[in-house]
């Protein structure tokens, strides 16, 4: 079943701010803001679709500024879940951290809203400010709390190299997410979009993205560091679309991005137990890994057995259904 059956997305037409990696304001006008009879087709197509199954899923409003939208229009949205609520698991959002405080959740929560997620982007105030986000920090911890309070689920969503941040910085950000105990994140690696600040900063060489392999490199650690601590990571890359793909600049984009991720840390973990705790003179070695993680390890078109064969090992893929998805273990032949 999937997470969300009915999903809208809400465009911020008319957002006073300015974050440096949006183009929002180029298309106003352009995006079509839905109303509540969108709403509600929507839903009737999903509960035609569910039929009983309908209590499984969640109706979700994404855009990332839902509760910073004209109160009226919101309103307008959430009346129209009214009539079918009840067949529903609940509702789940999406919105700016400093557009949360206790009279909004509470309005939220009367309409079913179960989960929030906000775009928090970073946790370091000056790659906040530089990237013109118009909250800080403590606005994410400030409604980090009050979302608990509330017993709504939590998520947040973090964007990795953005204007004036690095490895270092984007770290912290994971680590402070880990302290707030969220119960989802979303890992979006900045891409630039043409006709943003971003771009205008990154044609004017002061904006230097990470290259591909720093992004996975980078990525790859924060999988692991969010899997240790039992944060469910529910997105890791930009959901291709043409012009995603057509309209961003550098090189820092790729459609399979989270696998690449993944094909990094079964690699290392390979490399690693055949280094420090197998005989270096035998070249042959069984891989075990869980059945859905056969692809990750061989990697996209076999990328990890051919390196791993240029290293002098020969792998065989075996699998073991009690193993986690990035757990390994070798058996030398
Ligand atoms: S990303 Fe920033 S500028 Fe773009 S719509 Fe959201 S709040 Fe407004």
């Amino acid at each position: 079943m999937k997470h969300s059956n009915v999903a809208l997305f809400i465009p911020h037409n008319g957002c006073p701010h300015k974050c440096t990696f949006c183009n929002q304001k180029n298309i106003v006008g352009q995006s079509s803001q839905p109303n509540a009879n969108d709403v509600k087709n929507a839903i009737e197509i999903a509960v035609n679709s569910l039929k009983e199954n309908t209590k499984e899923a969640e109706i979700a409003f994404f855009g990332g500024s839902f509760t910073a939208i004209d109160r009226r229009y919101m309103l307008e949205l959430l009346d129209a879940t009214k009539p079918y609520i009840a067949r529903f698991k609940g509702i789940r959002l999406s919105t700016r951290p400093d557009y949360i405080d206790d009279e909004i959740v509470a309005l939220l929560k009367s309409y079913n809203v179960i989960s929030i997620e906000l775009g928090a982007q970073s946790m370091d105030d000056e790659v906040l400010r530089l990237n013109e986000r118009g909250h800080n920090s403590e606005d994410v911890r400030n409604a980090c709390k009050i979302i608990k309070n509330y017993g709504i689920s939590l998520g947040l969503q973090m964007m990795t190299g953005l204007y004036g941040s690095d490895f270092y910085k984007d770290i912290y950000t994971a680590d402070e997410f880990i302290k707030l105990r969220p119960e989802t994140v979303r890992i979006y690696p900045t891409v630039i979009m043409q006709d943003t600040e971003l771009a205008n900063l990154y044609n004017s060489k002061k904006f230097v993205p990470y290259t591909l392999e720093q992004s996975v490199d980078l990525c790859s650690k924060l999988i692991l560091k969010f899997k240790n601590e039992n944060i469910k990571l529910i997105r890791l890359g930009l959901h291709y679309s043409e012009s995603l793909e057509k309209n961003s600049l550098g090189s820092n984009y790729h459609p399979a991005f989270r696998e690449l991720c993944e094909n990094k840390i079964l690699l290392e973990k390979t490399v690693e137990l055949i280094k420090n705790y197998y005989n270096k003179s035998a070249d042959f070695f069984e891989v075990y890994v869980n059945p859905h993680s056969v692809s990750k390890l061989a990697g996209q078109k076999k990328s990890n057995i051919l390196k791993l064969n240029s290293m002098g090992y020969k792998i065989k893929i075996k699998t073991d259904k009690s193993l986690d998805e990035y757990e390994i273990y070798i058996k030398q032949r």
